[in-house]
């Protein structure tokens, strides 16, 4: 198939199904959003955000983009940025993975590195300074409506279309700024109202599950950072505030269950979901998968499960994910390199 830009190769993501690791009797799938140009579910996002300001006209040629972002968002806007030649500034706590900083870079996009301990309204703060004091186009990810309104036109009716036979039990995601469960839950609570949203959160960050309500500015942006917010390993998830993209999904009240993961458990089965299946996938989308192997050890047999993966694992090569992968050879390997006359020692 022959394409007129890399950014018409957005979104269309395959789903995919869990062969070894489902529990018997369950359908379980993932949408993996990995197989995007720039290899997230943010390409999608950053397009919309890119594509509205224009046919707004806030968004001028030349004009420079900037965007606070633990990284897919980044990457995503510096991808369609580079598409579309406009100059990207990215702000990003200093906790993100090497590997998102130095893509952004490769990208052509500047990206500067806030505190870690300011967490994501640091570089949210930053962002907002870049924009008023030089006239950027701030992106506005946690605010921005082209946000959900691109997984409602995309994620969503993708989803509704390739389970139209099939039926849909259980939808499980994760929030960063909660585009994504926002947007697809408009659609499938439209055509899918039996279809139960299952949440999945952070166990140390339970903002969404304690119900604590989030203090806001004027712009709907965070006024302060939210007490139920602990620092936590699932990149992309969870920031220290309720994005007001997220609210929409409580006060719709989209969300059936909200289930904890801990990031340690998210870690374990992105592992698995590789080395048993042949799907890569990041810390977050190890975490999703964690939150639907529990609903599906649950749930009635015959069930038809969907797990959102937002990224993918080589992403974190230099992160907790990758902690136990040794560049060297362990005893296994030295054995089968010295199992052969050439190699002995
Ligand atoms: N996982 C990862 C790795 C992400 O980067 C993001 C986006 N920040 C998400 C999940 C959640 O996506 P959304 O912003 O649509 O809630």
């Amino acid at each position: 198939m022959i394409y007129p830009s890399i950014l018409s190769t957005i979104g269309k993501t395959p789903v995919v199904k869990i062969n070894n690791l489902a529990p018997d009797g369950i359908n379980l799938y993932v949408k993996a959003e990995y197989f995007n140009p720039a290899s997230s579910v943010k390409d999608r996002l950053a397009f919309s955000i890119i594509d509205e300001a224009e046919k707004q006209g806030v968004l001028k040629p030349g004009q420079t983009v900037v965007e606070a972002t633990s990284g897919n968002t980044g990457i995503g806007l510096a991808f369609v940025c580079a598409a579309k030649n406009y100059p990207c500034v990215i702000t990003m706590p200093e906790s993100a993975s090497i590997e998102r900083r130095k893509m952004m870079r490769f990208l052509g996009a500047k990206v500067i590195i806030t505190p870690a301990s300011e967490a994501g309204s640091g570089a949210y703060k930053k962002a907002k300074e870049l924009a008023d004091q030089n006239g950027w186009f701030y992106a506005r990810q946690f605010e921005n409506e082209a946000n959900a309104n691109i997984h409602e036109s995309t994620t969503g009716q993708e989803i509704v279309s390739d389970f139209n036979e099939l039926g849909l039990d259980y939808w499980v995601s994760g929030y960063g700024t909660g585009g994504t469960f926002a947007g697809v839950s408009r659609v499938l609570r439209e055509f899918m109202p039996e279809t139960k949203l299952i949440m999945a959160e952070p166990d140390v960050a339970p903002l969404v599950a304690k119900g604590k309500s989030q203090e806001r500015t004027d712009d709907g942006a965070p006024a302060l950072s939210h007490p139920d917010w602990n620092p936590h390993p699932i990149q992309g998830w969870t920031t220290d505030f309720i994005p007001l993209v997220l609210q929409e999904a409580i006060d719709k009240e989209f969300i059936d269950e909200i289930i904890p993961v801990a990031g340690s458990n998210g870690i374990k089965w992105s592992q698995k979901l590789a080395a048993e299946e042949g799907i890569l996938t990041g810390i977050s989308g190890g975490s999703t998968f964690a939150v639907a192997m529990e609903v599906a050890n649950k749930a009635p047999k015959g069930s038809t499960i969907l797990c959102m993966l937002a990224d993918t694992a080589e992403r974190y090569l230099s992160s907790l994910l990758f902690e136990d992968i040794l560049p060297d050879m362990n005893d296994e390997e030295l054995t089968i390199l010295n199992s052969t006359p050439s190699y002995k020692n």
